[in-house]
């Protein structure tokens, strides 16, 4: 099966400080490491990408913002080669602690029209247990330059479930976000990760059943301020979907240069190196893994499940050339209220989506493809 590739991620892996939960793919800001890294960005990019014309582009991290002026102007030269859509979706994270005026006038210039922030929380205990530092002042004056710049999409990042929270301190952290009137937000329960600051101090998870509650309160104040829950962890204001992100959801294709970033490419999933000395060889791939079809389907079902609107049982036919119906007898799951089918889809019902994972265990394991 052939597709055809309307999406790209690029991986920008520097940050000034490091957080404490972080397992992301993240270097030390250094200045003449990056200029090496986009010039090496730059081959990967003439060396892979096929003109095809682009719906979405995301410049992820990392922190794309610790890069100085001069740097984010030679990452856009880089990005230049890329053929657009008219509409195309353009996304860049930045950082709150080391985004200026001269950097989103900089985003401006190149097209970018949707900015993502890690936020995380505003309360001062849980940003010194994150190694983060943020000031109230920072955000809303950063949030009215990118307003009166007129960027009119921005995303930001909270984080709720650390250990140095309860539901007081998390109510207080949705309200702040709800003051800034964002069109789309993020929100992540934290993960104690190996090898992060917070394993080896020691740190540990908070009882689940009060991460349950937590995800209940972000769900509920988030539909009382007019946001659609349109995926597990997702929300926004009408219209401003990421359409990025939703690339992943709907199994779509996508390229994904730079430093640990991941390819779905021809029905291959492609893992970058993680270390900085192969890909500056230009070793770029660490692995690449040619799916099957059973593990194309079990994609297709594991990952459009966590959207409002689930599987679409026609795109599924038009996809794979069979009925979803047939592959897996979900009557049981339909029985338990754990799966709903209407309209010409399935999915999971909203208040069953905190235990989505358990659902879509059950769902493949009935699924029958002979
Ligand atoms: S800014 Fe992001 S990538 Fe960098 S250390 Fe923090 S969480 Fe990790």
């Amino acid at each position: 099966m052939k597709n055809r590739i309307k999406n790209c991620y690029i991986h920008i892996p520097f940050c000034n400080k490091i957080c404490s939960y972080c397992d992301f793919c993240k270097l030390y800001y250094d200045e003449k490491l990056v200029n090496k890294y986009l010039d090496e960005l730059e081959k990967e990019i003439s060396n892979i990408y096929q003109g095809e014309e682009l719906e979405t582009i995301y410049i992820g991290g990392g922190t794309p913002s610790a890069l100085n002026n001069k740097q984010l102007e030679r990452l856009f030269k880089v990005i230049e080669v890329f053929n657009k859509s008219n509409n195309i979706e353009f996304t860049i994270e930045s950082n709150f602690e080391n985004i200026t005026k001269d950097k989103l006038l900089i985003y401006k210039k190149y097209g970018i029209n949707r900015l993502s922030f890690g936020l995380e929380s505003i309360n001062k205990s849980n940003l010194s247990l994150l190694n983060r530092n943020i000031t109230k002042n920072k955000v809303e004056d950063t949030i009215n330059m990118c307003r009166e710049l007129g960027f009119t999409n921005i995303n930001i990042d909270l984080m709720y479930a650390l250990p140095t929270e309860d539901i007081k301190i998390l109510n207080e952290d949705l309200s702040y976000l709800f003051s800034l009137d964002v069109e789309h937000i993020s929100t992540y329960s934290l993960i104690i990760e190996d090898h992060t600051m917070l394993k080896i101090n020691g740190v540990i998870n908070i009882p689940e059943d009060l991460d349950s509650e937590m995800y209940e309160l972000i769900c509920k104040e988030m539909k009382n301020h007019n946001y659609d829950h349109y995926e597990i962890s997702n929300f926004s204001k009408t219209g401003y979907y990421s359409k990025h992100n939703l690339c992943y959801w709907n199994n779509e294709h996508y390229y994904g240069f730079g430093l640990g970033s991941s390819s779905y490419i021809d029905n291959k999933r492609i893992t970058n190196t993680r270390s900085i000395n192969r890909y500056l060889e230009g070793n770029y791939v660490l692995e690449s893994i040619e799916l099957s079809e059973i593990e194309m389907i079990e994609y297709e079902i594991m990952l459009n499940l966590r959207k409002s609107e689930g599987i679409l049982l026609k795109d599924f036919k038009d996809k794979y050339q069979k009925d979803l119906l047939d592959i897996v007898d979900i009557s049981e799951l339909i029985n338990n209220n754990l799966l709903i089918v209407e309209d010409n889809r399935v999915r999971i019902p909203e208040d069953k989506w905190y235990i989505s994972n358990e659902i879509i265990v059950r769902m493949l394991e009935g699924c029958n493809y002979e």
